[in-house]
């Protein structure tokens, strides 16, 4: 088998969203399982609408998600002459030829035939003037009027298109820029591209590129188009429901492997295992198994993924993933072995790296205030000797160990007779603010004795001074 080369090639006019990077993640894959290349392409040919900050962005997004290429990013903008040799090769083989129509008369034309009840196309009334290149000449081709166009799709069956619904397209426009359809082709063939894997709103364009290859005597790569996702209603996605910048999931806290495992199931699966090691997914990824349904958004599955992932990266790795989000917060976290303490006691609590921030935040700063309902119940003119004693043998205690916390807290249930909640919830509420948090004994373990005693002390006062 020759070897495999896929291509991602989005348009820099705009962010990534999930959409354009599943398709990125699937050639990758595909290039990954058959040990290919995975080429990055930027179309930039509408040079209004591209802009180098989402080249940078896409970059940025790839690089996040662990998508790397192997060659390029190259940049169709630079590569003009290349196109302009096939145009030729097309005009002098009598495939293609110039067009001077007016684009206004076109578009009152289109009208006509759309108020005809009839599929707008262009007439071919240029095709046979023999005109010469000017600087208001397109170049148009000569598409073949009769028979079909048909390919085996990988992702979708076969798929068959009508020659008589396709027209003579523009593949220059005046101004010498190649066309979407035209350049695309060019690129995948001088690239050696073997497997075009896109979304499925690309299948129109597919019998013209088909006959583009044709012309220019290429052999054609293999199809594989990927269906869509939706919103749970059935609709589009939209802002509120994944239509977000990919680098947006980042900066939710979600983690790339979290959104990698997330996406390939959105168009993808290998029986009904929903979560896959990187090496699983290169391993198990074929065109085959791709859905032929389209893929449902659903926040609650990402959600659930990334929990699954938190709690799976080693501590080192997931406290350097936290501290942005503490930084965020105005905590400047120095400490990697302090924070990675935290973040084992929060990575099976939180579903983000933004909660899991919001959740640490006791750890470096004292509570301000306290629950109130939690307060009224526990910090009690009651309770304040207890604490009082508790204080003290914390005081007293050498080592500060979770174990030796946790038998300091039996003996004093046995010795006063209190059940452990009720020893646990006033100091809790005195160390963290609040009456849910991490493991009692794990946090003032990690807080350690001098910060406990303090936090301990200002429950104190706080009581004296309510009652
Ligand atoms: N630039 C096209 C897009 O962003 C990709 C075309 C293709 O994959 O053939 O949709």
């Amino acid at each position: 088998m020759t070897e495999v080369r896929t291509r991602f090639s989005p348009s820099p006019t705009g962010s990534l969203h999930l959409g354009g990077t599943r398709t990125a993640l699937f050639n990758w894959l595909f290039a990954r399982h058959h040990s290919g290349v995975f080429i990055l392409r930027i179309e930039d040919t509408d040079r209004e609408r591209s802009e180098e900050r989402y080249v940078k962005e896409i970059e940025e997004s790839m690089n996040w998600l662990g998508l790397n290429w192997d060659e390029g990013p190259y940049f169709q903008s630079e590569r003009l002459p290349i196109y302009r040799k096939y145009i030729q090769r097309l005009l002098d083989q009598g495939l293609a030829y110039y067009c001077d129509c007016d684009p206004a008369d076109l578009e009152v034309r289109r009208k006509e035939a759309l108020a005809r009840g009839e599929k707008p196309k262009y007439d071919g009334r240029c095709r046979d003037r023999g005109l010469k290149p000017g600087s208001h000449t397109a170049v148009r081709f000569k598409t073949s009027q009769t028979g079909a166009t048909h390919w085996h799709d990988r992702g979708k069956g076969p798929i068959c298109f009508d020659n008589q619904e396709l027209d003579d397209l523009v593949i220059q426009r005046a101004d010498g820029i190649p066309t979407y359809n035209f350049a695309v082709v060019v690129d995948d063939i001088t690239m050696g591209v073997t497997h075009v894997i896109r979304g499925e709103d690309h299948i129109p364009n597919t019998p013209r590129q088909i006959l583009i290859y044709q012309a220019l005597g290429s052999p054609l790569p293999e199809f594989a188009h990927m269906t869509v996702t939706l919103a749970k209603d059935g609709g589009k996605l939209s802002k509120r429901r994944g239509a977000i910048p990919i680098l947006a999931y980042r900066d939710r806290g979600i983690l790339p492997q979290a959104l990698v495992n997330y996406m390939v199931r959105l168009g993808w699966g290998h029986g009904d295992q929903e979560i896959f090691s990187r090496e699983e997914l290169i391993k198990y990824f074929s065109l085959e198994h791709m859905s032929k349904s389209p893929g449902v958004y659903d926040e609650e599955k990402l959600l659930w993924l990334n929990s699954h992932y938190l709690k799976e990266t080693p501590l080192p790795e997931l406290a350097r993933l936290l501290v942005p989000f503490l930084e965020r917060l105005g905590i400047a976290a120095q400490n990697l072995d302090y924070v990675a303490r935290v973040a084992g006691t929060l990575n099976t609590r939180s579903k983000t790296l933004v909660e899991m921030a919001e959740m640490a935040r006791f750890y470096f700063q004292a509570p301000a205030s306290y629950e109130e309902k939690g307060a009224k119940k526990f910090l009690t003119q009651e309770i304040a000797p207890t604490l009082e004693d508790i204080k003290k043998r914390l005081e007293a205690m050498g080592e500060f160990s979770e174990a030796a916390i946790n038998q300091l807290f039996q003996d004093l249930s046995t010795e006063t007779g209190r059940k452990m909640v009720q020893l646990a919830q006033p100091v809790r509420l005195a160390l963290t603010g609040t009456t849910v948090s991490p493991g009692l004994f794990d946090v003032i373990s990690i807080l350690g004795k001098e910060e406990v005693l303090k936090r301990l002390n200002r429950a104190l006062d706080f009581i004296y001074k309510e009652q």
